[in-house]
């Protein structure tokens, strides 16, 4: 630019929006320079490990040399092609290998998390004819209106957007704990508001509730769940964009409950962290029922983000991420311990460590504790947590789990 030293950050402060931000932001921005392994490295020299994956999605680290070649390899053909009308390898072969992976055949390859949902939606109304749709509270499914309509409605600040918000049927949260006994009371209230004739679906995170409050729930209410939907004749539609690959210590949240829902989304790890994409999958019987699917984003199928995605989940399938997601479980829980005593709560699942404070936490102060211990995290709201890359050493794990105990206790 002109040749003269350019202030990001100061540029960045005067125009950029960043996520759920004013601009210019209550909370300083950091500028990343570059990113390796599991390091970013910031603009003002410091390395830290990411103890974030980037938000779920980097959990084979950063500058992956498959990764890349697999990007290099696919510009030198083609960066992009429309997907109405044609069609390419990378996402013919993605779409294949989804498909073997969770057993549903019929795969639409959507532009984000949220897109992947709102066809999830849009496939549930179309193949029921039914409007609503039935969810617990605590969720969090995006940030596009269908989305938001099945967020949690406080987490969610569904008054900022009442009227413009479709009304959905709430359940009460899930209770908390993986191995909590499970309360007959809580499936039956479900079951009574099931009953509605108004809805066609039930949208859930299995067994993990990510950004609405990382909760985690007995996979039991998610059998529960399978029940009700069966006596009542419902779609269930499975948010597996957090929980997919591996994060909660099975390659599904639903496989911690054996149960198969009708409809799943995927997305965040599916590319690696490296390009926005994500998947909405669904069985040839409902598709079936869907008939012509109202929905055709202009990105669509990205050759460059399903060739991410393919060598993504070939590095997925030939790592060891089940001994590893393990040891990042075991190495949490051992370092987040010491912070039992002054925290409300400190829960762990898979490569998923939370720490859950009495108050709201000052972010740019946890920030920049958890900064000076060598960790880049993001806490929100009572909730510092982390889920680092499925790559990390358990000498790197400890380290965040250190950093988050400061960070918490800042
Ligand atoms: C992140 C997330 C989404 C939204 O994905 P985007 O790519 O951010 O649009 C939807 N559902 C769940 C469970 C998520 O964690």
């Amino acid at each position: 630019m002109g040749g003269h030293p350019v202030n990001l950050a100061e540029l960045d402060a005067r125009h950029v929006w960043h996520p759920y931000a004013t601009v210019p932001p209550a909370v300083p921005t950091h500028v990343v320079e570059s990113a390796e392994g599991v390091r970013l490295r910031l603009a003002d020299g410091r390395e830290v490990i990411d103890g974030m994956s980037s938000w779920w999605a980097a959990i084979h680290g950063y500058r992956v040399p498959e990764i890349d070649a697999a990007i290099t390899g696919q510009l030198g053909r083609m960066a992009h092609v429309m997907f109405g009308g044609l069609t390419h390898e990378p996402a013919i072969l993605l779409a294949e290998r989804l498909a073997a992976m969770t057993g549903y055949e019929k795969v639409f390859l959507a532009d984000s998390g949220s897109v992947a949902v709102e066809v999830a939606i849009k496939m549930a109304v179309q193949a029921t004819g039914k409007r609503r749709l039935l969810t617990v509270r605590g969720g969090y499914h995006g940030d596009t209106f269908g989305c938001m309509s099945v967020c949690d409605p406080v987490n969610g600040m569904h008054h900022i957007f009442s009227g413009a918000v479709a009304e959905q049927v709430f359940a009460p949260v899930p209770p908390l704990g993986y191995d909590a006994p499970v309360d007959q009371a809580y499936v039956d209230e479900v079951d009574r508001l099931a009953g509605d004739p108004a809805v066609g679906a039930v949208i859930l995170e299995p067994v993990v509730q990510g950004a609405g409050g990382m909760r985690f729930y007995n996979p039991a209410y998610l059998r529960a769940f399978r029940e009700i939907c069966d006596r009542h004749g419902l779609l269930l539609i499975a948010d597996e964009i957090a929980t997919g690959f591996g994060r909660s210590g099975e390659l599904f949240g639903c496989d911690h409950a054996g149960i198969r829902a009708d409809i799943v989304t995927l997305g965040k790890a599916m590319t690696g962290g490296y390009m926005t994409m994500a998947a909405t999958l669904t069985t040839p019987e409902i598709a079936e029922r869907i008939g012509l699917l109202m929905h055709g984003p202009t990105y669509m199928g990205n050759p460059l983000a399903a060739a991410a995605a393919g060598a993504s989940l070939d590095l997925l399938a030939g790592r060891p991420w089940r001994a590893e997601v393990g040891l990042i479980e075991e190495t949490l829980r051992k370092g987040l311990a010491p912070a039992q005593a002054s925290v409300a709560d400190v829960r762990v699942l898979g490569a998923i460590g939370v720490i859950e404070c009495h108050e709201p936490v000052d972010m740019k102060k946890a920030q920049d504790t958890a900064l000076d211990h060598g960790v880049w995290l993001r806490p929100f709201g009572k909730l510092v947590y982390a889920m680092p890359p499925y790559s990390c050493t358990e000498a790197e794990v400890a380290t965040i789990a250190k950093a988050m105990v400061a960070a918490a206790t800042a």
